[in-house]
């Protein structure tokens, strides 16, 4: 799709030197008719491309403003598209002296019908992440890229590996059958850096899916077959920094493109200081103005065509490859009220698309401050739909470990849900057990599968949306070396050629791999038929002795959860939860298949739960 076309290369004829003059970049390499907002600002990157005249002749596509910046290699165009102009391809020219000296045909697209309607990611979905370079290698040639700076060595955990779009495309059917309805993949944009680069944060071109990968045609492929088969794609996105290697770090349009320092300064990573009253100016600007890290510079979204290309770029994906969310990296560390404007537009483009922000902060209170329709007391509105629930993550990851006190053991869960007052729509969080920053669950468990199975069936079941982590269904762990990030990010096993077993398969699986395989699937495949889990009122009671009970009810249905955080197994009055209970009679637990034919006592092994569909 990429229409470059250049034929440059002229003396300036006035001039008695001659003036090179390229045009190497368009960005949006293209465009569509049919969008709310008329406005399209063009990066255009050339050597002196500044020196030229630019003009477009197209109906219904206006050119209102060349915008010229310090770095006269860059021209920023600001151009209109009518409601009523037709799609097509125009003709940008560039001249000197009324000599053309290069000329891009851009193509203006038309909308795919319903684009705008399209449904996103909800509290009916689950989200499987996963890391793109370590889940399978479909294409072994697309390792040998020698022109990128990292080679695939995949005896270095912190090196690439070789995974890729068709190996994602070669297990479809695994997801079906696991039962997950969308994929959340980590970025998959070319990072052309020396180190670390399979991890996919560090952009080198925001508008090229990076060759290990595949292509971009690849990865529109790969979403219109998870939408043939009824699933969704969730897109990774970082508006906060670019890679050290971005084609601009070299040639910067103007010095505040990115935030800079007299010496290298990091961030904070203290999000809590855009609410905390007290925060000293200096913390908050260096939490948002300060790098990620040597290898990622702060962008500046401050500046306006920093703004704009971002904006515009996440438009861009969203049309081009048909997402159906995005899930927004560092989402606190851009300048906050370019985040707003960016959710307005988006929204303003297509209603119903979800978003997920990772606000990762330890409070309720933290987390709801970024989620659209919050009552702020400075007013900020982030038009982030979805945030991560990072506090439950914490207590889930406390809760089954530890003694049973006043505040410590199962009641971790029962406090931060009784904090969902502070969030505007606590259905449309994500809650998760593990992703690839953190400790994995079974890690953080110490191997102890019973702890997984009642962190799986929790999240399965409590309010929000779903978030699986890859390998969780095999018991993946870290292995002995738990050090560095590449140990949580481990290889899925049978996902390259000559693999000593392919766990994708029940035959790869050990036993007790299948056990938890089976478990999961069979809760998925339960959940996704039934609404109420979905969108279900939530009520829970006080746990007492280790035991918690919630339930999820509308008008159709009811379903009881029992978790039971003992070790030993559990026989329990279930009087105290007749304001439910005394309108049923019998249920079924789901995983079991048993039939509950007497609800007034209920027995429970130790660390496990009990999921009763009630009748
Ligand atoms: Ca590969």
């Amino acid at each position: 799709m990429h229409r470059l076309t250049l034929y440059i290369l002229l003396l300036c004829p006035l001039i008695n030197f001659s003036q090179e003059i390229t045009l190497d970049r368009v960005e949006p390499p293209f465009w569509w008719t049919g969008f709310k907002n008329p406005d399209l600002q063009l990066l255009v990157y050339g050597k002196n491309i500044a020196l030229t005249t630019v003009s477009v002749s197209y109906p219904g596509f206006v050119l209102k403003k060349v915008n010229k910046v310090e770095n006269p290699n860059y021209l920023f165009l600001d151009l209109t598209i009518s409601h009523n102009a037709k799609p097509g391809i125009a003709t940008i020219l560039f001249k000197i002296k009324d000599k053309e000296t290069a000329k891009y045909l851009y193509e203006l697209n038309p909308r795919k019908k319903g684009s705008a309607q399209r449904k996103s990611f909800t509290s009916h979905d689950i989200i499987y992440l996963l890391m793109p370079d370590r889940f399978s290698n479909g294409d072994a040639a697309n390792d040998l890229a020698t022109f990128m700076a990292e080679q695939v060595n995949r005896s270095n955990q912190d090196g690439r590996h070789g995974g890729d779009i068709k190996g994602i495309m070669n297990h479809l059917d695994y997801f079906q059958d696991l039962g997950v309805t969308t994929l959340w993949i980590n970025p998959l944009l070319e990072n052309n850096i020396a180190k670390y680069s399979y991890h996919g944060y560090s952009t080198t071109d925001y508008y090229k899916i990076d060759p290990r990968f595949g292509t971009n045609e690849d990865y529109v492929k790969l979403s219109e077959s998870l939408h043939q088969r009824g699933m969704k794609l969730i897109k990774d996105m970082i508006f906060n920094h670019c890679g050290i290697g971005n084609w601009w770090m070299k040639d910067l349009p103007s010095s505040d493109w990115v935030n800079q320092w007299p010496e290298f300064t990091r961030t904070n990573y203290r999000a809590g200081t855009f609410t905390d009253p007290y925060a000293s100016q200096s913390d908050s600007n260096m939490f948002v103005r300060g790098w990620f890290d040597i290898t990622m510079p702060d962008l500046n979204q401050a500046n306006p065509y920093v703004k704009n290309y971002l904006i515009q770029n996440s438009i861009w994906w969203v049309e081009y490859a048909g997402l159906d969310g995005i899930r927004q990296d560092t989402h606190p560390y851009p300048f906050k009220e370019m985040m707003a404007e960016w959710g307005k537009r988006l929204q303003t483009e297509y209603p119903d698309f979800n978003v997920v922000g990772e606000c990762w902060l330890n409070y309720p209170a933290s987390v709801a401050y970024w989620q659209k329709g919050s009552k702020n007391k400075d007013g900020y509105d982030s038009w982030l739909p979805t945030v991560f629930d990072f506090p439950l993550y914490d207590a889930l990851n406390k809760a089954f470990s530890e003694p049973e006190g006043w505040n410590t053991g199962i009641v971790r869960l029962y406090e931060i849900l009784a904090q969902d007052f502070s969030y505007p729509d606590p259905n449309n969080i994500v809650v998760f057990a593990d992703n690839h920053d953190v400790n994995r669950y079974l890690d953080s468990q110490k191997d102890d599968v019973w702890k997984l199975k009642m962190a799986m069936a929790y999240i399965l079941t409590t309010r929000g949306i779903p978030e699986i982590y890859y390998g969780t269904e095999i018991l993946m762990t870290s292995g002995p070396d738990k050090s560095g990030d590449g140990s949580k990010r481990k290889d899925f096993p049978g996902g390259w050629a000559g693999d000593s077993r392919n766990a994708f398969t029940a035959q790869g699986r050990t036993e007790a791999e299948n056990d938890m395989y089976n478990y999961l699937s069979k809760l998925i495949h339960w959940r996704n038929a039934n609404e109420v889990v979905h969108t279900g009122k939530f009520r829970h009671f006080i746990p007492a002795d280790g035991i918690y009970v919630y339930f999820r009810y509308n008008d159709q249905s009811t379903v009881m959860v029992v978790m039971n955080n003992n070790e030993e197994t559990k026989t329990i009055e279930t009087k105290r939860y007749n304001e439910f209970l005394k309108r049923f009679k019998s249920g079924t637990e789901i995983i079991s298949g048993n039939s509950l034919n007497d609800l007034s006592k209920l027995t429970i092994p130790g660390k496990s739960t009990l999921i009763i569909q009630l009748k």
